[in-house]
């Protein structure tokens, strides 16, 4: 069986948690259509003289509750269906969390390893001015993605400003603190990630102490995870990135493995046993954090997995194929939507923030990160017992019944 589109994949979450809810059907038709998809051509000089024109895209999958907001990525893999899912489960992920927004994702389609620092500031300039018609603080927010920093973010605000003739903090965020940046913001989405696993232990009435943690991808959301979960007392034993993987039973030198990936950009330089890159997410261990890409977890390799807990730190790391098998094998899933919630949590504060121009203490963002990560995770418990489904459809429900109750008030247009 040939394996669906990141889209129809999407599509097919959507529908299992619509069924299990008798979503009106006139509703379901809005939602299971992105609202708007922008394709750019963003030609650039290159150092050496030469014209190369990028592809780029942004999708605004819905915006029944407030502007869009979604990640900006800069990867050879990008296309307009993966940009299509991407807005649709940042749209879930944004009603979830109950904030003031709706979902998007943009992308430009190009390998950010092979372009120079001033390449790369030309190729944002020029996207960010492509999709200049549809951006705006109160139409549509981006933010750090897969291979894009605050550096990245940093150009953005600018360009935007320089051609609106005023400065605008709030049209990006995950920008450096001293554009209007958050405090927390950088390591948010791996700590929330952390927050959602303790909950899960919790609400067992068991502890994080001494679990063993897998974890493929070791970028912002996998190394602050580890970070964050190795504190609360958890070992990670396994870790990888694009370059390999590195295990070690008794518990990885996790301060070690972050000065690593910042001095040297691999996790491979740091000394341990190497192992194959995929193996990582093979490991007799008790948790598994898939944060690296979508599409990693699937139906021919579901039935390998040891670990009886998944948190997914990336976006869409879980095929449906493969979450059946994980449901038949007894694997819990935290879904996407709800374990890597954090960075968007913060990014809100962040908006706020630099909305308001009244800056906050890091400890009062991590307090209300706390806040919002613990609710969402009880309002999902609360769906998975009540009903018999599993934790990414409860986490669809409390998302979907949301949009469904705004439509209800705002009616549809004209
Ligand atoms: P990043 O660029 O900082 O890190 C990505 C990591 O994945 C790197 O370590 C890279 O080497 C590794 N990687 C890439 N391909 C791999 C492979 N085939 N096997 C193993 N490792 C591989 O990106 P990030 O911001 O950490 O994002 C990771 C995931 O988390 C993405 O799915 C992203 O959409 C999602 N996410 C990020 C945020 C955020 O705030 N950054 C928020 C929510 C979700």
């Amino acid at each position: 069986m040939i394996e669906d589109s990141l889209a129809k994949k999407a599509r097919k979450q959507l529908y299992k948690a619509a069924r299990e809810i008798k979503l009106d059907s006139d509703l379901l038709k809005i939602l299971e259509h992105p609202m708007r998809v922008l394709r750019v051509s963003v030609p650039i000089k290159l150092d050496n003289g030469k014209t190369k024109v990028f592809t780029g895209f942004r999708c605004q999958y819905n915006n029944s509750k407030g502007p869009t907001k979604g990640g900006v990525r800069y990867h050879p893999d990008v296309t307009e269906e993966e940009m299509v899912a991407l807005a649709a489960w940042m749209t879930w992920k944004c009603a979830l969390l109950d904030l003031p927004y709706g979902g998007a994702k943009g992308g430009v389609i190009c390998d950010p390893k092979k372009l120079s620092e001033s390449e790369l500031e030309r190729m944002t300039r020029r996207y960010t001015s492509e999709i200049m018609p549809i951006l705006g603080p109160h139409i549509d927010i981006p933010a750090p993605d897969v291979y894009t920093t605050s550096r990245t973010m940093a150009w953005i605000m600018d360009t935007f400003s320089m051609m609106k003739g005023y400065t605008e903090p709030s049209i990006v965020t995950g920008k450096p603190e001293i554009l209007g940046g958050s405090k927390g913001r950088k390591e948010a989405t791996g700590k929330g990630v952390a927050i959602i696993t303790r909950e899960f232990f919790k609400a067992q009435k068991k502890s994080l102490k001494g679990t063993r943690i897998a974890i493929q991808g070791f970028g912002n959301v996998g190394g602050h995870a580890a970070h964050f979960l190795s504190q609360m007392g958890a070992k990670i034993v396994a870790v990888s990135d694009v370059s390999g993987a590195l295990i070690r039973q008794d518990g990885l030198d996790v301060p070690g493995l972050i000065e690593c990936v910042e001095k040297h950009a691999c996790v491979i330089k740091h000394p341990g046993k190497q192992i194959d890159r995929e193996e990582v997410l093979y490991q007799d261990v008790d948790i598994l954090i898939p944060a690296a890409l979508e599409n990693q977890i699937h139906q021919k390799n579901a039935h390998k997995i040891k670990a009886k807990l998944i948190v997914e730190g990336a976006n869409g790391p879980t095929t449906p194929e493969a979450d059946e098998i994980l449901e038949k094998n007894k694997i819990s899933v935290i879904p996407d939507i709800l374990a890597n919630a954090g960075g968007v949590v913060v990014s809100h504060l962040e908006w706020v923030q630099a909305l308001s121009g009244l800056f906050w203490e890091e400890d009062q963002v991590n307090a209300e990160l706390e806040r919002k990560m613990v609710k969402s995770f009880a309002e999902v418990w609360k769906r998975n017992k009540t009903k018999n489904i599993t934790l990414r459809c409860a986490a669809y429900i409390v998302a979907i019944e949301r949009i469904a109750e705004v439509y209800r008030y705002r009616g549809l247009f004209p």
